[in-house]
């Protein structure tokens, strides 16, 4: 008996398709023809900053069981045959890659699959890396998707989540989803903590909008738990079927933990501890960016509009506030904040006038004349402004953004203590 690593990755375009749903295709043509799979199929999200993704930068990756050899070329024609089938190959950005590896995850694979979901990397490195370990590549158009394809069979889950992703029929494809709301309320209070990210203020975090064949897809802590949610739902259209991944999803598996800040590169994930520079500012659209530094320098950070309420406790830091921050560095090269974690409030002074003898706050007498008494006429020429502590609208503690912000890889505070 042999076990077969397949990877696939970069088969979909914005007008549609899935990469976890070809899989799905693949593993049930497989299992007509009478080959298994072990374990649950991998969704692996690899980083969110990576130029050329179509919308999360997810691949998938399946161990095979094979009896002998001698059946590969018959298996290997049904996975290739179906990716060319189902991809969006006609688009310009859809560059499939098929990956397969008879082999131990070496540690330069786990190695480059943790670059993946960290930071960039190239064509030519995974190419140069599927043929150090003897990995087979097929690579349709320019196969960009070698790259996810082998950062996915490398990416081991000491941490995981599961995801059940239910499929419509093709016809419906593009239609509104017809999902009855109130199961899906009444699911997540029968299920949550179990399962998370359901809900989030009256908007269903369950469902995608995008014309890609997903009807929904249920996040939880194990495949039990998603199925359970799974019968909850009540739909108003058919199912083509589901399929339950185990995912690298809220792992925080693309943070990298740094000491300074001069350390983070652009399109890199991070945990960084520092202190907030300057009062942060709006701009037009809801946007809030403010600086976070340390002793090796600075780097402009923000919560973006679709952060919607957690902007309010990012609005409300001050300088000298010592915070933690857990994000990704974009294209502007601004940390996109993901979590903040306040460890503690700077002291807030503000200046006001002294009071007077009579009770009453006095007022200016001039430029360099003191102050006077408005309700009594007391002058005091020497007098000076007093500082007054002002007290804190924030507590120290964790934050987040919420659901239908969060990054797939994002791990909830829920979860924190998972590791
Ligand atoms: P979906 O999640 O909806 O299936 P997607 O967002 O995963 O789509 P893809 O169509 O898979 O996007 O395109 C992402 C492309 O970027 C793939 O070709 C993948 O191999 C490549 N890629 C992923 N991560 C990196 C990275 N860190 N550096 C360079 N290329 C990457």
């Amino acid at each position: 008996m042999y076990e077969i690593y397949v990877g696939i990755d970069d088969t979909d375009s914005p007008e549609g398709m899935c990469t976890t749903y070809i899989s799905c295709v693949i593993i049930n043509k497989l299992k007509d023809f009478g080959y298994n799979i072990k374990g649950y199929p991998k969704l692996i999200r690899l980083n969110p900053f990576a130029r050329f993704k179509t919308r999360g930068n997810g691949a998938v990756t399946f161990k095979l069981i094979v009896n002998n050899f001698s059946s590969l070329p018959e298996v290997k024609k049904i996975i290739l045959d179906a990716v060319e089938e189902f991809s969006h190959i006609e688009n310009d950005n859809t560059n499939p890659g098929v990956i397969f590896y008879h082999g131990e995850i070496t540690e330069n694979l786990k190695s480059f699959s943790t670059k993946t979901i960290q930071s960039i990397v190239t064509i030519s490195e995974a190419k140069k890396l599927a043929e150090e370990i003897g990995a087979e590549i097929h690579q349709f158009k320019k196969g960009r998707g070698i790259i996810g394809a082998l950062a996915a069979i490398g990416c081991l889950l000491n941490d995981s989540t599961f995801e059940l992703l239910s499929y419509r029929v093709p016809e419906n494809y593009g239609a509104p989803r017809k999902i009855n709301e109130d199961s899906v309320i009444l699911m997540n209070e029968k299920t949550y903590p179990q399962t998370f990210d359901n809900i989030d203020n009256g908007y269903m975090a369950i469902e995608p909008h995008t014309p890609c064949p997903i009807l929904y897809g249920i996040r939880g802590e194990s495949p039990q738990a998603v199925l359970e949610a799974h019968n909850l739902i009540e739909i108003h259209e058919p199912l083509e079927g589901y399929c339950i991944f185990e995912t690298n999803q809220h792992t925080d598996m693309h943070i990298q933990k740094i000491d300074k800040i001069s350390e983070m590169e652009q399109f890199g994930c991070y945990q960084i501890e520092g202190s907030v520079k300057d009062v942060p500012h709006v701009i037009e659209g809801g946007h809030i960016f403010f600086y976070l530094e340390d002793d090796s320098g600075k780097i402009e950070c923000a919560a973006y509009e679709p952060t919607k309420g957690f902007r309010n406790i990012i609005k409300k830091l001050r300088p000298g506030d010592e915070v933690v921050l857990y994000g990704g560095i974009g294209t502007h090269q601004t940390l996109n904040i993901e979590k903040i974690q306040i460890k503690k409030l700077e002291y807030q002074f503000e200046e006001k006038n002294p009071v007077c003898e009579c009770g009453k706050r006095m007022k200016s007498a001039g430029s360099d004349k003191g102050f006077k008494c408005p309700k009594c006429g007391f002058k005091l020429r020497d007098g000076s402004k007093i500082l007054n502590p002002v007290k804190r609208d924030l507590k120290p503690g964790s934050y987040e953004v919420p659901p239908s912000a969060r990054r797939h890889l994002s791990k909830q505070l829920v979860r924190m203590g998972k590791s």
